[in-house]
């Protein structure tokens, strides 16, 4: 059976800007320190915390720098592809279409219900419509046949999303940060991934990053 092969184009990290998690923005703030590139990102979603009169970022967004991802090679490779590439360049064409925040007051709970889709941007999708159309007569789970690769990766993104928001949770339930959903835009806006890191030192263990944040250490 035909799965998704991609062929490099390098169409993907031109296309928009690239929608990452708040320790992706992290990794790769770090990593353009390192190798001397330009990096721009803005927060994504936010949520404001009462108790620090600050926003809490949920999510980022990687701007593009002259049309193209600031880790686009000329030869159009990653050049973070053996350090750390962001999920969502793993999971792409399967990527999230919508991703809805959902905070309860009652709960003191955060969490996302995330829709995917397949990115028409890639031409291997319009490549294989027929493949696709065929699978998807088959069974509801084509993309999982289709995409074997890539949605482990949109699995590890909805996995790593949701840790982040149940520790968020916790702070909350705890009384560390209160939040309140009905209002953003504050004036300061702090990376969840380094919020959370203030109160459980060893995340980037539990988040199975440890080899990766030593890697750009040792760079
Ligand atoms: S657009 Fe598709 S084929 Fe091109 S690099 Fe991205 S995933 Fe691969
Ligand atoms: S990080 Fe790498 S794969 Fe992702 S958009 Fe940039 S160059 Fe492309």
């Amino acid at each position: 059976m035909r799965t998704f092969r991609c062929t490099l184009c390098g169409l993907c990290c031109r296309a928009s800007p690239i929608s990452i998690l708040p320790h992706e923005d992290y990794i790769l703030r770090a990593l353009a320190r390192r190798l001397g590139v330009k990096y721009k990102s803005r927060p994504g979603y936010r949520v404001f915390d009462r108790r620090t009169g600050r926003d809490i970022a949920l999510s980022y967004v990687m701007e593009l720098i002259d049309g193209k991802c600031p880790f686009l090679r000329e030869d159009n490779l990653c050049m973070i592809q053996n350090i750390y590439k962001p999920l969502i360049c793993r999971s792409f064409p399967y990527v999230p279409k919508q991703v809805k925040y959902i905070i309860s007051n009652e709960l003191k709970f955060v969490f996302a219900r995330v829709e995917y889709g397949v990115s028409g941007a890639c031409p291997v999708i319009k490549e294989d419509k027929e493949v696709i159309m065929k699978l998807m007569s088959m069974t509801p789970y084509w993309h999982r046949m289709y995409f074997p690769q890539e949605y482990i990766a949109a699995m590890e993104m909805e996995e790593k999303r949701s840790l982040l928001l149940r520790l968020l949770s916790k702070l909350w339930a705890s009384g560390i940060v209160d939040i309140d959903s009905s209002h953003s835009g504050a004036r300061n806006t702090i990376n969840l991934y380094e919020l959370l890191r203030t109160y459980f030192p060893n995340l980037p263990y539990i988040m199975g990053l440890g080899e990766t944040i030593n890697r750009i250490r040792t760079r």
